[in-house]
């Protein structure tokens, strides 16, 4: 293949989907980006259209070949190949007759299904622990089978589909192929369906016990393949015919678009909420500390999966737009750092919007400001928000090292918050240790573009072996360091822990 070839990424998001082209050393060549909604229709409700998702996917690559042409160095056909990397959890349903969704979306920090869960978890003598052994996950509100079984109660016109075989059930990646296809297949990757509590971790298949604890029909289940592979063909627009061959979940996405792919090697990403994924390489680690044990991706059909200790954190960016479009407080997302005009917020916001994930998973929590007096302005509050997400992160990197007994000295970033220069420095002086942000933050299309390159043998990529990707996003690094002193982060997380504990327990009353 000539060195003109090109491969792309559809990055379905939490808030917005992109599509970026890349060459072969990762530079972004020409991308599109779209917003599309969040309904957020009750307290802890959020949702989505699927129809629209697929709309904004189709209009990003046109608008993004339209920009490849208009450059005239590349034409759209220089695009060999297409990956495919998604919001995790996020649950979908449609009729296996029309193709049309039952209902819209349940997005992943929807925590509607809170008794759902506690039913469930009331079955086992070990509480939410019950499925941890086969699924790595905690019964959570978080995960696409509690979602799923919330809508079978609730729904009506869901369950009657379900039970008569009209149904089909996908996470977000299974959605995007199914209908880019033309309902040529009906798939997700090992990734993907580590994050449902459908599969089990160590053999990578549907489970009948685990659909069977959750009351589903195993018919209505993708079939599961390797994270790159070729899996079928765009069916219509300026990219008709081209093959996608990678798919795998956003955040194990960045972890592969990071170069993390040794064991010990971690990154965070700081998006609508943040996500620190540990390489564990070809072991489950067993986490006990509360942190998830997770695939991270499975680098072709006969390759062995790689794990992944995670360490989810509901809230992080979402709490800067709750700023922005809720409260009005700043204008653009990027006016929160404001918060370098102070030193420090000298309160605590626990912003547990949805629930505590990693490591408290607590449903019952809920946002909690406190410490608050006459002296603080709005500057102190978004400081708040900023150290609300290190807090949680360092509490999440504690449980990573007690569970692997390796200490991280350096920390890769990437997300949409670590646009922030104030947010990475607050980060590194919370954590304590470096925080290395890459120039080239789109890590999670990166991420998926690798592992479709490597499926078509484009560019000698090979995520088995990083030194074949040593050309890959090598344009420089920010490196944030520590400058706290050791007593004042210890007092501000203990801090942090007192404000925890009593932000808990009040959604339940
Ligand atoms: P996702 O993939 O989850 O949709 P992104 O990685 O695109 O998320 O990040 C979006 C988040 O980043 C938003 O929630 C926004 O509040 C936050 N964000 C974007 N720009 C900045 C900035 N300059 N400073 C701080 N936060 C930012």
């Amino acid at each position: 293949m000539g060195s003109k070839d090109l491969v792309a990424s559809i990055d379905a998001g939490t808030t917005s989907t992109r599509f970026m082209i890349f060459d072969s050393s990762a530079r972004v060549v020409a991308s599109h980006q779209t917003e599309f909604t969040q309904f957020f229709t009750h307290p802890g409700w959020q949702e989505q259209d699927p129809h629209e998702i697929i709309d904004k996917i189709n209009t990003n690559i046109v608008e993004s070949v339209k920009q490849l042409e208009a450059g005239g160095e590349y034409k759209a056909s220089d695009i060999k190949v297409i990956g495919v990397t998604n919001q995790r959890e996020t649950t979908v349903v449609w009729d296996k007759n029309t193709g049309k969704a039952l209902t819209r979306c349940i997005a992943w920090p929807d925590n509607r299904n809170g008794q759902t869960i506690s039913k469930l978890a009331g079955k086992s003598e070990e509480g939410i622990n019950a499925l941890k052994k086969e699924t790595g996950l905690p019964l959570s509100t978080y995960f696409a089978a509690g979602k799923l079984r919330w809508m079978l109660d609730e729904l009506p016109e869901v369950r009657k589909a379900h039970d008569s075989g009209n149904m089909k059930f996908g996470t977000v990646d299974s959605w995007i192929i199914y209908n880019l296809t033309n309902r040529a297949v009906h798939i997700t990757d090992a990734s993907n369906a580590s994050r449902t509590m459908f599969m089990n971790l160590r053999s990578q298949a549907w489970d009948p016990k685990l659909c069977e604890f959750f009351g589903v029909n195993m018919d209505i289940l993708p079939e599961i393949r390797s994270s790159s592979e070729v899996y079928g063909t765009i069916h219509e627009g300026p990219l008709k015919g081209i093959e996608i061959a990678g798919i795998v979940g956003d955040q194990q996405a960045a972890l592969v678009g990071q170069k993390c792919l040794s064991p010990g090697e971690a990154k965070n990403t700081y998006g609508t909420g943040a996500f620190l994924l540990y390489n564990t390489g070809e072991k489950v680690v067993d986490s006990k500390n509360g942190l998830l044990s997770t695939i991270a991706y499975q680098p072709g059909p006969k390759a062995a999966p790689h794990y992944a200790l995670e360490g989810s954190i509901a809230v992080a960016g979402s709490a800067i737009k709750w700023l922005r479009d809720s409260l009005g407080l700043i204008k653009e997302a990027s006016d929160v750092d404001c918060a370098a005009d102070v030193e420090a917020s000298e309160c605590v916001f626990v912003t547990a919007f949805s629930g505590l994930l990693a490591p408290v998973w607590d449903s019952s929590a809920s946002g909690t400001l406190i410490g608050l007096s006459g002296f603080h302005d709005k500057r102190h509050i978004c400081r708040s928000v900023l150290e609300a997400a290190s807090f949680q992160s360092k509490a999440v990197l504690d449980a990573c090292e007690k569970d692997s007994g390796v200490p991280l000295t350096s920390l890769n970033v990437d997300g949409g918050m670590t646009n922030s220069d104030v947010f990475c420095q607050i980060q590194a002086d919370i954590l304590g240790l470096e925080v290395s942000r890459p120039a080239m933050r789109e890590t999670t299309a990166l991420g998926s573009a690798l592992l479709a390159g490597q499926a078509k043998g484009l560019f000698g990529w090979d995520i088995t072996k990083p030194e074949t990707l040593s050309k890959v996003n090598v344009s420089g690094r920010d490196v944030f360091k520590p400058q706290l002193d050791a007593k004042k982060r210890e007092h501000l997380l203990r801090q942090w822990w007192r404000a925890v504990e009593r932000s808990r327990g009040w959604a339940e009353d």
